[in-house]
């Protein structure tokens, strides 16, 4: 569903110019679970707003579902962005005037105004598969970093996305918290929609399928194992961590 051909993003100017992506070709395909490793600055928050259309690229193409994001319209790019696209960071972005379910609903309502009926019923079921169904009216300051998260994950799924990014998305949440919401990724996987995880943590990037590790602005090497079935979960955390060096 995403195609990144040899994408170059540069900042500065001059003698300052910096390739922060130095030629990266990537792809994703449907319901595909892929991680993105690499030491701090090597460009890999860079390369999920590039793959996502969120900055344009100085060079190099991305096509979504075959449409080259730097050739459609800047109207065609916010629908893609807004529809086919979910994001997940850290630290969910809530409003803390609203409660948990008026957060999750607050971006479908801005297109869709009349829906509100059917909008809420599908944030609830979300709700509901993500095991936060009990806490729809609570304030949003009044419940655990994992439960926010969980919420930030409806939130992004409202509009069955093909693809969700996550910035570091289990960062801020202990190892339980962080593990359940790997299983929730995972379950989104296997529906269909794509998902791409940035992430420190070996034990996080082992659950994916397929693990890519950037240095300096290139993806320099690939790590691909068999979908996560629960078990053995420290000898891919082995492979992870021994091809992280
Ligand atoms: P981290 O693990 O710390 O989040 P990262 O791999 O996500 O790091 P990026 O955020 O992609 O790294 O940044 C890569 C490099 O690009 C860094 O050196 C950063 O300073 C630089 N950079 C990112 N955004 C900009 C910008 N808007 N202007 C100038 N330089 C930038
Ligand atoms: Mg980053």
């Amino acid at each position: 569903i995403i195609f990144g051909e040899h994408i170059v993003k540069s900042f500065g100017e001059g003698d300052e110019q910096r390739n922060v992506l130095d030629g990266v070709s990537v792809e994703i395909n449907e319901g595909e679970f892929v991680s993105v490793m690499g030491p701090s600055g090597s460009g890999k928050s860079t390369l999920m707003f590039a793959l996502s259309g969120t900055d344009c690229v100085t060079s190099g193409k991305v096509l979504f579902e075959g449409e080259d994001l730097s050739a459609v319209s800047e109207n065609e790019l916010s629908d893609i962005r807004r529809n086919k696209i979910g994001f997940v960071f850290q630290q969910p972005t809530m409003l803390k005037n609203l409660n948990i379910i008026d957060n999750i609903i607050l971006p479908s309502m801005r297109d869709n105004r009349k829906n509100v009926v059917k909008i809420s019923e599908k944030a609830r079921n979300l709700m509901k598969r993500v095991g936060i169904a009990e806490l729809e009216n609570r304030d949003i300051t009044q419940v655990s970093g994992g439960q926010l998260q969980r919420a930030g994950i409806c939130r992004a799924i409202m509009n069955n996305p093909k693809i969700i990014f996550g910035d570091e998305p289990t960062g801020a949440l202990n190892s339980k918290s962080a593990e359940e919401i790997m299983d929730i990724f995972s379950d989104i996987t296997a529906e269909g929609t794509a998902v791409m995880l940035v992430t420190h943590d070996a034990k996080v990037a082992a659950r994916t399928e397929r693990i890519m590790f950037m240095r300096d602005g290139k993806i320099v090497s690939e790590l691909k194992l068999p979908k996560f079935d629960g078990k053995n979960i420290e000898n891919r955390v082995e492979e992870v961590t021994v091809k992280m060096r």
